[in-house]
């Protein structure tokens, strides 16, 4: 089969570039959902979703994205959800008007 002297020629094998490159419009996952809240928010929001916010200001930032960030000091005050845990708590403060079981 192999002649005396010959030798087996081998394939190159193909070369795999080991550094797989990472889409450069890729965001933070914490970014991308800042993003999407309007510019006057985005830093409480930020600290909220990393956990660096006070509780009330963590709450306030729920409240604020459950009304859209749109009308929110009368919206946030008004919400009649009174399913919602936070409800007594809405907008990040201890409400007088809370509901007694
Ligand atoms: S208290 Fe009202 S505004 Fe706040 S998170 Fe609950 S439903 Fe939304």
């Amino acid at each position: 089969m192999f002649q005396k002297g010959h030798k087996p020629v081998r394939k190159a094998t193909p070369k795999i570039d080991s550094k797989v490159e990472k889409p450069s419009n890729t965001l933070n996952p914490v970014e991308e959902l800042v993003n999407r809240v309007p510019k006057l928010y985005q830093n409480q929001y930020r600290l909220a979703l990393i956990g660096k916010a006070s509780y009330s200001k963590a709450i306030k930032m729920k409240c604020y994205e459950c009304c859209g960030f749109e009308d929110v000091r009368e919206r946030v005050p008004e919400c009649t959800v009174f399913s919602c845990p936070l409800w007594n708590y809405r907008g990040g403060k201890r409400r007088k008007d809370n509901v007694s079981v």
